[in-house]
């Protein structure tokens, strides 16, 4: 185990910085901590337990443009031949230039459950099981090193534990960092974390550093409340599925979608084709389940019209969909879509309610 004293942070940051592009959780003008790329002198804010959004958007990009084409024209006859019979037709040829731009970076300042998030997102993009292989993505996650902090002083909407995970998690992470007293202790758990560690700046940990280390984890986990049991869950779900609780549920949320952007792991997209004239790019966009439109087919069906049903999904795929076809959950317990939700719907609650025998159940089926 490595430390890194406080006072070393910054050419910590600046030796990474030489490498890669540094991204770290910094306050901005409006008050609002966000995961921001790092430059020399900028504060890095890790008091906040967790940024309003996750670091997601670094390696899963809001909108990412898979390609770039247009449209030339060929076979335009030269003047006055059109007078001759010699004018060629003019037809236009199709011109596709590939994009898929993935600088090495460093994330640092996320903390374990944004870490895990990456994780359940590999499963989806990375062919877990021969499923779909996402070379963008890859791409992308392959160039990043994680660097994660972990958490001091949860809060009340942490529910990492009830989920397998911990404040001191190290699922995708590359280096974890405990904040003690002077400083940092880190330990690197791959390659690409034992690289980062190479920074002179960093000593041995001392004894005393390990065991505050291994205390400040302990006393984090305590912190941890444990919300609902998950044995059971998934089969509870599914046999609620016709529950009427789903409706009385979904009055209160507004479709704004808030809960998806903000979450580590959610990871609906939509792909579009923006065309100015001859030229255009195709687009990969963040969606979201809440959309009225998210299952629209193109027959004009749409099985996901009520918003129940896609309030339903949200929590369903998480906690049973997902986990079926990846063994794991789609959920890390951040709390985040329960701390930024306008109308307070708290993803425990739900749970408690809808993952638990319920007394009006109707048959078990499969969403369509
Ligand atoms: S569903 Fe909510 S608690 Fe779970 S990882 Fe996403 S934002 Fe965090
Ligand atoms: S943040 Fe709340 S209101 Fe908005 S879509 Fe999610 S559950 Fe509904």
């Amino acid at each position: 185990m490595r430390f890194l004293a406080q006072d070393q942070l910054e050419a910590f940051l600046g030796h990474l910085a030489g490498e890669a592009r540094v991204v770290a959780p910094v306050k901005g003008e409006n008050g609002l901590v966000q995961f921001r790329p790092w430059t020399p002198g900028a504060a890095v804010e890790l008091d906040v337990l967790l940024a309003k959004q996750s670091p997601k958007e670094f390696v899963f990009r809001q909108s990412e443009t898979y390609l770039r084409f247009g449209y030339a024209m060929e076979g335009v006859a030269a003047a006055g031949a059109e007078a001759t019979g010699d004018a060629a037709p003019a037809h236009a040829v199709l011109q596709v230039e590939p994009h898929n731009d993935a600088p090495p970076q460093v994330i640092f300042g996320l903390r374990p459950c944004d870490a895990r998030g990456f994780v359940q997102m590999d499963n989806v993009f990375g062919g877990y099981g021969g499923f779909y292989f996402d070379p963008y993505y890859h791409a992308k996650r392959e160039a990043t090193t994680l660097v994660a902090v972990s958490c001091h002083a949860p809060r009340s909407t942490c529910f990492c534990t009830a989920l397998g995970g911990s404040p001191a998690g190290t699922d995708g992470v590359d280096v974890l960092m405990t904040q003690v007293e002077g400083g940092f202790t880190a330990e690197a758990f791959t390659e690409k974390g034992e690289r980062v560690l190479g920074f002179a700046g960093c000593s041995e940990a001392s004894s005393d550093q390990r065991a505050a280390a291994t205390a400040a984890h302990e006393q984090a986990v305590a912190q941890v409340e444990v919300p609902f049991a998950l044995e059971g869950v998934r089969e509870n779900l599914r046999a609620n599925i016709e529950d009427p609780g789903w409706h009385d549920l979904a009055m209160r949320c507004i479709s704004c979608g808030t809960c998806t952007y903000v979450c580590p792991n959610c990871y609906c997209f939509n792909i579009t084709d923006e065309i100015v004239e001859r030229k255009g790019e195709r687009l990969r966009t963040w969606d979201n389940c809440f959309n009225p439109i998210y299952t629209l087919e193109t027959s004009g069906h749409n099985p996901r019209d009520p918003k129940p049903n896609r309030f339903r999904n949200r929590f369903s795929h998480k906690f049973w969909y997902y986990p079926e076809k990846y063994d794991s959950l789609l959920c890390s317990g951040c709390g985040r879509c329960i701390m930024h939700c306008p109308t307070r719907i708290d993803i425990r609650e739900v749970l408690q309610q809808m993952g638990a025998p319920r007394p009006v159940a109707a048959a078990a089926g499969e969403e369509a």
